[in-house]
C-alpha cells in the first residue's frame, strides 16, 4: 500500500486499538511516535520492499485503523532492530510491530500465508517440512541430515499454550 492509497475510513476507526496495543508487551510507547520516519529510513526491509513501512504501520495503529491487524505488512519485519536503535522517541518500533502481530493472532486475523507457518510449527515444530531434497543439499554442504520431527513431542510442548489456542482458532475459522 503506497502512502497515496492510505485512506482513513472513519467508520472503520477503532479508538480502542491504540489502548489495546499500549497494554500489550512491546506496544506501551506506540503513542509517543511523532512520525519522523527515521525507522523507515533505517529499515533494511523497507529498502527492498515498497509495501513495508514501519512508520506507516505505527500510524495506522495510532489512528485506530483495524485493517492493520489483517495486513501482511507487519509480518515482513526482519526483526533486525535498526529502527529501535535509531528511533528518537524510544517507541521501539520493532516491539510495536510485534504487539500488532500478537493482537492480530489473539483476534484470529493472522494473514493466511503466516497461518500456514503457524500450522507447521504446531505440528512439526518447524517452519516447513524437511524433505529429501533439503537433506541432499545438506549432505552436499557436509552437514548431517535432519531427522523427522517427533509430532507427539511437539504436541506436548505446545499443549496448553496461547499459541495452541491461536492455531486451533485459526483452523476453526477456515
Ligand atoms: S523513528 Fe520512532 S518516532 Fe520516528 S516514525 Fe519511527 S517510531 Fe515514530
Ligand atoms: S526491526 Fe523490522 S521494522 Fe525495524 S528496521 Fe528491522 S526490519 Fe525494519
Amino acid at each position: 500500500m503506497s502512502m497515496e492509497k492510505l485512506e482513513l475510513r472513519y467508520r472503520q476507526v477503532d479508538s480502542s486499538l491504540v489502548k489495546k496495543l499500549k497494554q500489550m508487551p512491546g506496544g506501551e510507547a506506540v503513542g509517543r511516535c511523532y512520525q519522523c520516519g527515521t525507522c523507515s529510513a533505517s529499515c533494511v526491509v523497507n529498502a527492498m520492499l515498497d509495501n513495508f513501512n514501519p512508520r506507516r504501520v505505527i500510524r495506522m495503529a495510532v489512528l485506530g485503523m483495524r485493517e492493520v491487524l489483517e495486513s501482511v505488512e507487519p509480518w515482513y519485519c526482519a526483526v533486525c532492530y535498526m529502527c529501535t536503535e535509531r528511533c528518537p522517541r524510544n517507541v521501539k518500533p520493532v516491539s510495536v510491530l510485534m504487539a500488532v502481530k500478537n493482537l492480530s493472532a489473539i483476534e484470529g486475523k493472522v494473514p493466511q500465508a503466516f497461518r500456514n507457518i503457524n500450522e507447521n510449527i504446531a505440528r512439526i515444530g518447524r517452519l516447513f517440512e524437511i524433505d529429501d531434497f533439503t537433506n541432499f543439499m545438506r549432505e552436499d554442504m557436509g552437514l548431517p541430515p535432519i531427522e523427522p520431527s517427533d509430532e507427539e513431542e511437539v504436541a506436548k510442548l505446545i499443549s496448553g499454550t496461547e499459541f495452541e489456542r491461536v492455531v486451533k482458532g485459526e483452523a476453526e475459522n477456515e
